[in-house]
């Protein structure tokens, strides 16, 4: 296996996109923290506000709580730019409005790089994706295609299959387990026997391995899309 490539240093803005509450937590915050850290502008931008993410709590009430804990999470890794965008939890769909408001998002925030979902089918075998997730990935790409130019530089998807990989030091990933265990009642309501800081610890862990591939170091990988 050729050996991942270092996750490009030279831009100033990212824009973080992805359906849910939570989303950036299980995959890429070691890296966001590394780059707010740099200096970098890190934005999150969030199609719903995963109200139907907590069973047995109703929409109306869920939604809220969700955008807090949100909004917790990315100032634990120098995130202080998070919008939700109203699009129906559990029903996200790749339709005209949804493109627009992603294109109207990279347009108003002019990022150099677009960071978006893994949008295939299965994780790994076994492992199916959410339909959510796929829908909202596939809107993503369509939305960044259809761009006028100049386009952002590049467009990535963090996910099983990197092609670039961002390293961490052990700061980073102790803010990304602090960023994921802000999703309390999320946390909570999802695994009631795990404590919450386990349950992001061995979250983070698994999404920061020491990878063979990048000379043994422990990073976020991305897969560049677009550029
Ligand atoms: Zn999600």
């Amino acid at each position: 296996m050729a050996d991942l490539a270092e996750f490009p240093t030279d831009w100033q803005t990212a824009l973080v996109l992805v359906a849910h509450p939570d989303d950036p937590e299980y995959g890429m915050a070691a890296a966001v923290h590394r780059w707010t850290g740099e200096g970098k502008r890190v934005v999150y931008g969030l199609a719903t506000s995963g109200e139907e993410g907590i069973e047995g709590m109703a929409p109306a009430e869920c939604g809220p709580l969700r955008e807090g804990e949100q909004r917790a999470s990315a100032a634990r890794v120098g995130v202080d730019e998070v919008e939700f965008w109203g699009f129906p939890d559990s029903a996200v769909t790749n339709t005209p409005e949804l493109r627009a408001k992603v294109a109207e998002a990279i347009t108003r925030t002019r990022p150099d790089v677009v960071l978006s979902m893994f949008g295939g089918a299965e994780w790994a075998p076994g492992f199916p994706n959410q339909r959510d997730h796929m829908e909202f990935a596939a809107a993503v790409r369509a939305a960044f295609d259809a761009l006028p130019e100049p386009r952002p530089g590049w467009l990535f998807e963090n996910g099983p299959h990197p092609t670039h990989a961002v390293a961490v030091t052990g700061a980073d990933i102790e803010a990304a387990i602090a960023s994921l265990a802000e999703h309390r009642e999320y946390l909570r309501v999802l695994d009631p026997d795990t404590p919450i800081a386990k349950q992001a610890a061995d979250q983070v862990e698994r999404t920061t391995p020491a990878r063979e591939d990048f000379g043994g170091r422990r990073s976020v990988g991305f897969a560049l899309v677009e550029r």
